[in-house]
């Protein structure tokens, strides 16, 4: 990314995880409206769509077939098995949004993240999304009315293994009131983005000030 002063800055890769529900799809979506530098890894999923999502978009929804194919070719930098169905995230465009110096945002589970840390340490960012309660998190995967009763059971019921994983994480952000979780988010990237490491052509442009004076 080149700034106005001269040095660039190595993109950054950004998980949010949370359990289902905690409101990490509405703080993503929110985030990356403004955000121009930031883009968003779409996954692969064999899950079905929901009424509200669009294929693409969201998700690309396929078939395990061709989910199968994908991860045998190794073009899947990281997958896993959540809720019963398959999740990947597709190799090329992150890289290709690595070299343009841009963001990327993942919106993926804890398995995903430990891949990604595994695979990329330096780059890697982790936010674990809370909910402010156990109720508000059943109040919101029914609120959400996109997924059948038994398919939130299964949700709630593995929300309590996903909630053990917020330990692993940089950051925890709590999603009581939107806003402040939104704003949470923005200071991490903005903060993250300005850490010395990841800044490039630093020593330069610093001789140049010197120079000047
Ligand atoms: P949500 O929990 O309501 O966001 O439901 P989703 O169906 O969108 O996501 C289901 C689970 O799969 C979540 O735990 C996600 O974090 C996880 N997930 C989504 N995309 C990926 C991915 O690319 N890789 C992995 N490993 N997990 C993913
Ligand atoms: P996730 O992607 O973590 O499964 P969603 O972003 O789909 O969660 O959010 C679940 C539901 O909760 C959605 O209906 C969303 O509109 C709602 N929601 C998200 N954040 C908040 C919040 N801070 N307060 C109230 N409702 C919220
Ligand atoms: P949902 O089915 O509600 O869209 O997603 C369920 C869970 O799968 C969420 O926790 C979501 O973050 C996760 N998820 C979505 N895509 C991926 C992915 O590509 N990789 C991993 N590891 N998790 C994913």
């Amino acid at each position: 990314m080149t700034t106005p002063v001269g040095y660039k800055r190595r993109g950054l890769l950004i998980v949010l995880s949370s359990p289902s529900g905690a409101g990490k799809s509405t703080i993503s979506r929110l985030i990356l409206e403004r955000d121009p530098q930031l883009s968003l890894s779409i996954s692969v999923t064999t899950r079905t769509r929901r009424p509200s999502e669009v294929d693409g978009v969201h998700y690309h929804f396929v078939s395990q077939r061709e989910f199968d194919r994908m991860r045998e070719r190794g073009e899947l930098l990281e997958w896993a098995e959540v809720h019963g169905n398959c999740y990947g995230t597709p190799r090329d465009p992150v890289e290709q949004a690595l070299s343009e110096g841009r963001d990327v945002l993942f919106d993926i589970d804890w398995q995903g993240a430990e891949q990604i840390a595994a695979a990329m340490p330096d780059d890697l960012v982790s936010i674990f999304v809370l909910p402010p309660s156990g109720p508000e998190l059943k109040n919101r995967l029914i609120r959400r009315a996109e997924d059948d009763e038994a398919t939130i059971m299964r949700r709630l019921t593995n929300a309590r293994g996903e909630l053990t994983h917020y330990a692993d994480y940089d950051y925890v952000v709590v999603n009581e009131e939107l806003q402040t979780a939104l704003a949470g988010v923005n200071a991490i990237l903005m903060a993250e983005r300005l850490r010395r490491r990841r800044l490039v052509g630093l020593e330069n442009f610093v001789e140049t000030i010197v120079e000047a004076l």
